[in-house]
């Protein structure tokens, strides 16, 4: 059995986003399979020993092991890739196999990255710990400071780190500022883009020259498949990026790539809902806190650089409670609805506490320098009702007497 060849890419290259959402990269086999095939399958034989040879030397198309690649994984790759408006995609076991893809592919020894401060815990460990020990420097910064960022360029520095909206505090950096200077220094720019979507936000029409994903947040977004994408143009890949995938093995899972092309499908419909609800939860907090961090709430310091970058504020909403700790457990233990945990951009509302679990590897000075405080509560909106979501929220918080 042959499989088909997916459908023409010029075609779907036309198509608006939410027709590739459902159907770019799909590829049928013989059978006519309505829903993608899962192709559990190690490796893949050949017809003859010159076909073996030729699919080796690259002069036939086909697959060869899935280490390398493998229907369902080409298929989530070419439709990420295609709404990022990236020439190549490569999906990995989870998002951090995804970050440290993207950073160790294309450094060695004696190289410089500079970061933003504001990093997904895991994003600073490899900045601060796995990177200086094998010789490649690092600095972070405030990354909403430009000129700590010009600052801190030297000879060496071969690339950049960022993320916006930064995990957990939202903390809003200009994709575009730093990919010029990135670019004016000969570096490339890699942006973690998780909580902006790429149904939001998508940094390559800033200058990002690679994009990197865990699929395992809205991407999947039911909680079933842990999984990243990074994604990039074709040189990029071709010299670094595909040779330290391939070599050091970190592909995604065919079943979980099957599982991640399903919820392509929906994933705008989800984020989209997931917004009207973090919309609404937002000013419901505002109304009875004050302080409350969404990028559609006019008190959001970087509203204008927000919207500039993204198309709506997101899924997410931050906010600190006055007793510190001990009120935020209060708060968290009064949930009726949202539950306890530290994964985010699912369809069910999580609650997390960003300094005792997420950010907790973090000393706390740093903790405290990224404004990650004891108080500090992250709410991730997912598809419930919005006003039963409201009704939770303001019971747990008269429940935590804030
Ligand atoms: C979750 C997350 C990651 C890591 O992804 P995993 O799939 O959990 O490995 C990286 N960056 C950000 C911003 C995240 O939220």
């Amino acid at each position: 059995m042959k499989l088909r060849a997916g459908i023409d890419p010029k075609l779907t290259s036309r198509w608006a986003r939410q027709t590739q959402l459902v159907r770019a990269g799909t590829m049928r086999s013989d059978f006519g399979e309505m829903s993608e095939a899962l192709y559990m399958t190690s490796g893949f034989t050949y017809e003859s020993a010159e076909e073996a040879e030729a699919r080796f030397d690259g002069r036939a198309e086909g697959f060869t092991y899935s280490r390398q690649s493998n229907p369902n994984l080409s298929m989530l790759e070419s439709r990420m890739a295609l709404l990022e408006g990236a020439e190549v995609g490569r999906a990995t076991a989870t998002g951090m196999a995804a970050m440290t893809a993207a950073l160790l592919a294309g450094l060695k020894a004696g190289d410089h990255v500079l970061g933003a401060r504001a990093l997904f815990g895991s994003c600073r460990w490899l900045m601060d710990v796995l990177l200086p020990r094998f010789g490649i420097e690092t600095t972070v910064v405030d990354g909403t400071n430009m000129e700590a960022w010009k600052k801190a360029v030297k000879p060496n520095t071969k690339a950049f780190f960022m993320e916006t909206p930064a995990n957990p505090t939202l903390e809003i950096v200009d994709i575009k500022a730093v990919a010029d200077l990135a670019h004016e220094n000969g570096c490339k720019l890699i942006v973690d883009n998780v909580f902006a979507t790429p149904i939001l936000q998508r940094p390559m029409e800033f200058g990002a020259d690679i994009v990197c994903y865990s699929t395992t947040k809205h991407i999947d977004g039911q909680g079933r498949a842990l999984g990243g994408m990074v994604l990039c143009d074709k040189a990029w890949d071709e010299e670094f990026l595909f040779p330290y995938y391939r070599h050091t093995g970190c592909a995604m899972s065919p079943f979980n790539a099957w599982v991640t092309l399903k919820g392509l499908e929906t994933l705008s419909l989800r984020v989209h809902s997931m917004c009207d609800n973090a919309e609404k939860v937002a000013t419901s907090i505002a109304d009875r806190l004050g302080d409350v961090r969404h990028p559609s709430l006019d008190s959001f310091k970087q509203q204008n650089l927000a919207l500039a970058q993204m198309d709506r504020g997101g899924t997410m909403v931050v906010f600190e409670l006055p007793g510190g700790r001990e009120q935020a457990f209060g708060f968290l233990n009064s949930l009726e609805i949202a539950d306890i945990s530290n994964n985010l951009g699912d369809s069910r509302t999580i609650a997390t506490h960003p300094w005792s679990t997420t950010h907790k590897a973090l000393a706390e000075e740093t903790r405290l320098e990224l404004g990650i405080t004891p108080g500090l509560i992250r709410l991730s909106v997912g598809l419930e009702d919005a006003n039963d979501l409201i009704a939770d929220v303001m019971q747990a918080l008269d429940k935590a007497g804030v």
